[in-house]
């Protein structure tokens, strides 16, 4: 299975999934850049800053 993650967009609650290797995180629907990840690795691993789910371990 390849590494997807789950997102919602902030704007409209669309649910899509992109992939790893997926740059442009946008919402396939309304096109918001403010997306709230649900499910799948962190975008940036190394710090959490940004981190505001239960995903994040540290
Ligand atoms: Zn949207």
């Amino acid at each position: 299975m390849e590494n997807t993650r789950l997102f919602r967009c902030a704007s409209c609650g669309e649910e899509f999934r992109l992939g790893e290797g997926e740059r442009t995180l946008r919402c396939p629907s309304c096109g918001s850049k403010v997306l709230i990840l649900l499910e799948g690795e962190s975008l940036s691993r190394r710090k959490c800053g940004g981190c505001s789910g239960g995903s994040c371990s540290t």
